[in-house]
Order: structure tokens, then C-alpha cells, then sequence
């Protein structure tokens, strides 16, 4: 059986049993958390000890991996949370690599790519490529999937060198993709045409954010490629509310599409967009959104819209196992 790299190491693809296909563990950007955090709203402490006490109860649930699509532009630093992987026996938790840009390139790689200041072969392609074949910095810990971004502005000069840097990665290594969409603009379309073009398997391909789309013209356009659909923001009512989007899911198994969906929340521990007021934000704002909402939830409400056992467990164990394979 193939193997995927975990926050532990590499795990036999048929170990990862349940997954969550799209859940971070933090977004807390370092620049902010070590301008604007430290000595004010944020407590390493108890923001790992909070984030294990979370990430184990889920795992109770029957969840056994949960996949992390935090790379650059949402605050990945791999050691916090290697230390939280240490506490989470149950669980495997998958890293990314890429960049989460809606419009702009990093400055770190304006000036350095072909036909540039310093002419030579896109850097960021290197990095992506070292942080799946040899490790992320010096954690020891290698990346599995890679992450881009197409949103409502679409392909931006710097979302495009992004994104054709991300499809070059995985046709050099194999790796799959979860792609950013905006869903009301059907960014997706313009992502898996890029991809297409690159030569990208779009089998690898998680359209991410499309369960915020009810519309399934749209929806079996993208899974008529052949990718994955992300019915990955459960709790996020705010763009489509649960009901909706259960009742999307089961007219979707119905037209015989269980294969292409995978589920999640998009969840975190803990996310810097809201500072201090991160706890109270989520308590009013979105109670559901948190890891166990599917399975406290969804499943039955699943059933209960005509979605079988088969068809769940082909979107939470099988699905996600071929992605990584
Ligand atoms: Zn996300």
C-alpha cells in the first residue's frame, strides 16, 4: 500500500481510515502573533493545550486524520504544531505546502523567477518541492498536498504564477492539490482550466469551498472532470446553511457523484482573524463550526435525505485514501 507523510511521519494510505479533508489546526499569521499577539490576546500554552483537548475529541468520534491546508498566507509553523501532534495519538494530521493569496505574489519571489531581475527557474516551485521530498525547514516533517487559491478576482498575475507553480510541482511530484474556490463566482471552472492545461490529473484535484455552491449545474461541470468536490464548510452558515448544503450533498450522491465529494468544516483551533475575540466570535457567530459538527449532525441529517452508509463512509474513507494514493 502506498504511504502518505503525516505530522508523525509516513502512514500506510489504508490507516487513514476517516477524514476530514480540510481542516486547519491554527491560522495565526507570525508576523501578527509576534507583533500583535504575544503579551496580548495570545497564550501558547493554552491555545496547544486547548487545540489537543479539540483535536482528541474528535478523534472519539471515529475521525482518524484530519488534512491541513495551512500554508504560507494563513500562518503555517509546523513545530507548534508537531507538538500538538505529540498529544493527538489518534489522529493523523497531514501538512500542506503553497501559498493562500487572493491577488498578490510575495514579495519573495517578485524578483526571482524566469525573465526576472535574477533570471532562473521559478524558486517557488523548488520550495514547494523541497517541503514534499525533504521536509518543511528543519521539523523533519514533509508535506503532502499542495494549496493555491482562485478567488473572486480570478487568475491576478500573481494568483496565476501561484497556481501554475503549484500545477508544475505536481506533475514533478505526483502530489495532490486542494484549490481555494469562490464558489458564488465559480472560480473553480478557472482553476481546473488552468490545471488542465499544466497537465494536472484533475482526479488530484479538491475544488475547495464548493459545497458553499448549491448550484449543481455548476457543481457537475467541475466533478464531470473528474475532481473532487470540497463539501468542506460545515458550520459556516453564513455562506450556506447546513440544511442547504446536506440537501445538496444527497442530490448529489442521487446523480451518482458520492465519489467526488469529500467532506469537512474548514475549521481551526484557533484563527488570528478575529484576535482576542476569537472564542466569543465562534460562540455566537458560527456555533457549528467546529471538527465534531459532521459527526454530531450531518451524518444523520445525511441519512435522513437519502445519502446510504456506502456512500458516506466512499466520502469520508475512500475518497480521501485514493486522493493520497
Ligand atoms: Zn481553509
Amino acid at each position: 500500500m502506498p504511504t502518505v507523510e503525516t505530522l508523525r511521519g509516513p502512514v500506510d494510505v489504508g490507516e487513514l481510515g476517516q477524514t476530514l479533508m480540510h481542516e486547519h489546526v491554527f491560522v495565526v499569521a507570525t508576523e501578527h502573533l509576534d507583533n500583535y499577539g504575544k503579551g496580548a490576546w495570545w497564550d501558547e500554552e493554552h491555545r496547544v493545550a486547548d487545540a489537543v483537548t479539540k483535536l482528541n475529541a474528535v478523534a472519539a468520534k471515529g475521525v482518524r486524520t484530519i488534512v491541513d491546508p495551512t500554508v504560507w498566507g494563513l500562518g503555517r509553523y509546523i513545530p507548534r504544531v508537531q507538538r500538538i501532534a505529540e498529544q493527538v495519538p489518534g489522529l493523523h494530521i497531514i501538512a500542506a505546502t503553497g501559498i493562500y493569496s487572493y491577488e498578490e505574489l510575495p514579495h519573495q519571489y517578485e524578483h526571482r523567477g524566469p525573465g526576472l531581475i535574477f533570471d532562473c527557474p521559478d524558486p517557488m516551485i523548488d520550495d514547494f518541492v523541497r517541503d514534499l521530498t525533504e521536509g518543511i525547514a528543519d521539523t523533519g516533517v514533509k508535506a503532502a498536498f499542495l494549496k493555491c487559491v482562485v478567488e473572486a478576482k480570478g487568475l491576478t498575475p500573481g494568483v496565476e504564477r501561484i497556481c501554475r507553480a503549484v500545477a508544475q510541482t505536481h506533475v514533478r511530484t505526483g502530489a495532490p492539490i486542494t484549490v481555494h474556490t469562490n464558489s458564488f463566482a465559480q472560480s473553480g471552472l478557472i482553476a481546473l482550466d488552468l490545471f488542465a492545461k499544466e497537465g494536472v490529473d484533475l482526479r488530484k484535484v479538491v475544488v475547495g469551498h464548493s459545497g458553499d455552491s448549491n448550484d449543481l449545474d455548476y457543481l457537475m461541470r467541475l466533478a464531470d472532470t473528474g475532481a473532487i468536490l470540497g463539501m468542506d464548510r460545515f458550520g459556516l452558515d453564513v455562506y450556506n446553511p447546513t440544511a442547504q448544503r446536506v440537501a445538496t450533498i444527497a442530490a448529489l450522491c442521487q446523480r451518482g457523484y458520492a465519489d467526488r465529494m469529500v467532506l469537512s468544516h474548514d475549521a481551526a483551533c484557533f484563527m488570528d482573524y478575529f484576535g482576542g475575540a476569537w472564542d466569543d466570535t465562534l460562540g455566537t457567530l458560527a456555533p457549528n463550526w467546529r471538527y465534531d459538527h459532521i459527526h454530531d449532525d450531518v451524518l444523520a441529517a445525511l441519512l435522513d435525505s437519502g445519502v446510504t452508509d456506502d456512500q458516506i463512509e466512499q466520502m469520508l474513507v475512500f475518497n480521501p485514501k485514493r486522493y493520497f494514493s
